[in-house]
Formats: structure tokens, sequence, C-alpha cells
């Protein structure tokens, strides 16, 4: 599943091949690609022609392209195997192709949305005041955004009866963060997943988001992560960053800070790795 820097990559990747050309035609090849669009394919269609589109944004893992002049925006779910392709008319169709927008210029380039298990999809929304789609308008801004409140956020922490990964996966407090960036910003900042919020100090607070931010940056600059090959950004090219996770993946193998083997352990259906050395569980857990 794409997280927050790969969605950046893709972000870029559309700000640089699709934004401000005008939509002459759309075509869906599969419903299921629109089926957050409710009303209906012909109607995505329909919207989509004669549209200009302005620069792509992101929230977090959300991504959409606002559509000028019409209050509205094409939001994309990458859900686990989503991609946005930009490729020339003449590439053969993929296998599993599902919307394809064409343009009125001579760029010779046609905007493709591919997903092997339709998870994604595409689906048009009116924008909030602050130009949001207004579907993710609950969706708290991203460690990387400028606006992002730390103090707001340190004091969500100490309120919650939570613990400290599930409030970073909590995309009402924090956007953006997913299992593979948390056990990577946790180890960093030697947390275990399992402590709990309300003891964090503010300067511990302020040191975990630098480490979050320093992994996604570092991630972003080599393209993002990939563990999929069906992970691909927008031309095409896969991320490399897993080869330098610390913990993420890396069950039994030495912690690259003490050498003591990493550990995984089950984590709400998924998994969290971590140093058991360096990352001590909290007393009542252990
Ligand atoms: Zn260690």
């Amino acid at each position: 599943m794409p997280e927050l820097p790969e969605v950046e990559v893709v972000r870029r990747g559309l700000e640089r091949w699709v934004a401000h050309r005008s939509v002459i035609d759309a075509e869906v090849l599969h419903p299921r690609a629109v089926r957050r669009h409710l009303a209906g394919p012909e109607d995505f269609v329909q919207r989509l022609r004669g549209r200009h589109i302005g620069t792509p944004r992101r929230r977090g893992k959300y991504l959409w392209l606002p559509l000028e002049e019409s209050g509205e925006s094409v939001l994309a779910h990458l859900g686990m195997s989503g991609q946005l392709l930009v490729q020339p008319h003449e590439a053969p169709d993929e296998k599993h192709l599902r919307v394809r927008i064409r343009f009125a210029d001579e760029l010779g380039t046609e905007l493709r949305f591919v997903d092997q298990r339709t998870f994604g999809g595409l689906s048009l929304h009116p924008n909030t005041p602050d130009g949001l789609p207004d579907v993710i308008a609950h969706i708290a801004r991203d460690p990387l955004d400028p606006l992002f409140d730390e103090d707001a956020f340190h004091r969500a922490l100490r309120r919650k009866r939570t613990t400290i990964k599930r409030a970073l996966l909590d995309q009402s407090l924090i956007s953006g963060v997913g299992n593979i960036y948390a056990d990577e910003a946790l180890w960093r900042a030697r947390i275990h997943y399992d402590r709990p919020t309300a003891g964090l100090t503010r300067p511990r607070t302020a040191e975990l988001l630098t480490h979050i931010r320093d992994v996604m940056n570092a991630a972003l600059a080599v393209g993002g992560t990939s563990f999929d090959s069906l992970y691909v950004n927008v031309n095409g090219e896969s991320g490399y960053f897993d080869r330098s996770l610390d913990a993420y993946g890396r069950e039994g193998l030495p912690c690259r800070r003490c050498g003591t083997p990493i550990r995984r352990r089950p984590w709400m259906n998924r998994s969290s790795y971590f140093c058991p050395r360096c990352q001590r569980p909290p007393r009542a857990a252990s």
C-alpha cells in the first residue's frame, strides 16, 4: 500500500505531466474503478470533459486533481495496487487499465488509472472552502505540511488513552504515517510501539516528529519505498528506499544500532517490527 512519500512522488509526476492540461475525453473501462463516484461512470466522464486540471494536491496519502473553475476535484484512491501512469497514446493498454483520460493538446500522452485488484479508484467531489474534496475534510494535516500544528498534536497525544503507534496511524490526529514509516520512526526514536501516549513529554513528541519527517524525506529523495512490484511512480519507475529500511521487514536481522535481532509482533492485523533492546516495552505490557 503506498504511503505518503510514494503518493507525493506520484503527485510530483502528475504536476510535471498533467497539470494545466484540458480534458477532452475520459473512458471508464471497469465501473468498479469509479464506484465511489455515486452518480455513475457516465456522469464521471461528462463532468470531466472540457475541464482544466489544476495543480495536483495531496494530504497524507490522499491525492487529488483540482478541476479549475468547477469547485470540484478528482480524488484518486490508490488502494493496494492503483497506479496513475502517463503513457503515450500508442502504448498498448495495460492488462488492468481501468480509466483513461485524454487531453486536448498535442503532447501525445494520456493519463491512465491501472489497478490490478481494483480496491482503488477515481471519484469527483465538491471542494471544501480549503480546497479539499469534501469526503476527506476530516483528515488531519500531515507532518510534511508547513501548517501542521505540533503543539496541538502533542496535546492530543497527552489527552488520549492510546498507544503511540495507534496514534500515529490515526488519520484524524496526523495523516500520512502508515505502518512502515511508523515502525521506522519509532525505531529511530527508540520508542516501543505500545508505549502509552499520555506520558510523552513535549521534547519527546518533537523528536519523534523530526524522525518521522526525516524518514519520509529520505524516502522521497529516492522516489518512495517499494515493497510490491505493483507500485511504480507516474513514469513507471519503482522506488528503491526499501533497501535502506532499519526496522520494517527485518525480522531476525541485527539491529543496525546494537546488533540485537529485530523482532516482529502481530499488531492490529499487521506487524510491528522493533528492536527489543533499543525499544523497551512499557512496564505494564512487558
Ligand atoms: Zn537495537
